[in-house]
């Protein structure tokens, strides 16, 4: 029997024409057409492949939704809530809108505004959650820190695909949290920045970012290097989320009200003004008059606020949500056959630490930690105690005892 040509079973190509050509039972491939059948796959099964636990077709939730979702774990807060889920159901709802007429609706990423411990990234990060979309937090002083603006704005990207496995489909519809983006503002128009550095160029930076366009991301992050193999991440479907405690922004707002008094409002409007929470009326102009570019603004159309957390607040938030830390320690204590209970008063005092030394809802942990360790350390040694209460007395005796004391009392 004749023997067949070598050649590529596919194209057709020679044997000498090929740098491989691999033979199967009666066929043979050459490596060009490996190559195309392995970007096949990859295109068609791309998402089947790669998607791990996250999703590039996130689930659609309504509003209610989304809010009865964060209610279970963010503590008050309603505005601000009420604002992102309207905001993320219009982001799904234009994704999935896309192309299928003439209207285009423009993304709408959105800022935060509020005191650091107030749940801002908490936020962000349970809707993530939620719908579950790869999400990663980055702090913006970064990039200031490292002076060399292009390279350090997409490693927040990188961050992202870390945060999905490389799932480039998935990372394309995520959510990217930008912590601090206060920090970055223009220092000349900025009442509270006390560091010398300028933002804009940073600014510039991320605006192309928010925009949407594609990036080539070093997938390990790091600097850029020739032989770099880098991904192509599109962020025209990225949700970005921005937070910052914008200090010293109520003066701004003070005094565009005042000049609104002067100009079209009543004595008695002025008067309804909260004075004592001015943060809730926070506009798009103020974080401008804060020393953010316009561009950058504009492309952050949806400012909301967060309340600074009272002390009722933070007695919920160390009890009520799903994780709550007095939640957390039970189930600790649970597992090793302990009932554990708090007092109320105990409570209280944990509260009031937590305002006195002026750590919001973060400093909640370190206190718990500082009455509860030496609790843990002992407890298991002890195999007869089944039930343990953590007394105002015993709370107020380890806080005295730990390092926390040398805290400055606010
Ligand atoms: P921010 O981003 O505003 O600085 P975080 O969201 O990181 O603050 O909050 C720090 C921690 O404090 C959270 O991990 C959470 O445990 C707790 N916390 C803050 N605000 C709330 C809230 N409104 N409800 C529940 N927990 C909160």
């Amino acid at each position: 029997m004749k023997k067949t040509p070598e050649k590529c079973s596919f194209c057709g190509k020679r044997k000498e024409d090929t740098l491989i050509l691999i033979s199967g039972q009666d066929a043979y491939i050459c490596e060009g057409c490996v190559e195309q059948a392995l970007s096949i796959i990859d295109e068609e099964l791309g998402d089947r492949k790669q998607s791990g636990e996250f999703t590039s077709h996130p689930d659609f939730k309504i509003p209610q939704e989304i809010k009865n979702f964060l209610d279970q774990y963010v503590i008050g807060q309603d505005d601000a809530k009420k604002v992102l889920s309207v905001a993320v159901y219009n982001h799904y709802k234009r994704l999935n809108h896309v192309g299928k007429d003439d209207v285009e609706i423009e993304k709408s990423n959105i800022l935060m505004v509020g005191d650091t411990g107030t749940g801002k990234t908490l936020l962000a990060r349970t809707i993530a959650r939620f719908l579950n979309v790869p999400f990663a937090i980055v702090d913006a002083t970064v990039f200031t820190e490292a002076g060399y603006v292009g390279e350090d704005v997409e490693s927040i990207l990188t961050r992202l695909l870390q945060a999905c496995d490389y799932n480039i489909p998935a990372a394309e519809k995520g959510i990217i949290y930008i912590d601090e983006i206060d920090k970055i503002a223009r220092k000349n128009d900025n009442p509270s920045i006390t560091r010398d550095v300028s933002g804009e160029g940073v600014q510039q930076g991320l605006l192309k970012l928010l925009e949407g366009t594609d990036v080539l991301v070093p997938p390990q992050g790091g600097r850029k290097h020739p032989e770099q193999k880098m991904v192509k991440v599109n962020t025209t479907h990225i949700l970005f989320i921005c937070g910052g405690a914008f200090e010293g922004i109520d003066r701004i707002i003070a005094k565009r009200h005042k000049t609104h008094v002067i100009g079209f409002k009543s004595d008695k409007d002025h008067d309804k003004l909260d004075r004592g929470n001015l943060i809730q009326y926070v506009t798009p102009q103020d974080i401008k008059g804060f020393g953010l570019i316009p561009e950058l603004v504009g492309r952050v159309p949806i400012v909301t606020y967060l309340e600074p957390l009272d002390k009722i607040s933070l007695k919920r938030i160390l009890t009520e949500p799903k994780n709550a830390l007095v939640k957390q320690y039970k189930k600790l204590f649970e597992l090793e056959n302990v009932a554990l209970s708090f007092d109320d008063d105990a409570l209280d005092f944990i509260v009031d630490k937590a305002i006195d030394y002026k750590l919001g809802a973060r400093g909640l942990r370190s206190i718990c930690e500082a009455i509860m360790t030496d609790v843990m350390f002992t407890m298991p040694s002890k195999k007869d105690i089944r039930q343990f209460t953590v007394t105002l007395h015993l709370a107020e005796e380890k806080i005295n005892k730990s390092k926390l004391r040398h805290l400055k009392v606010a």
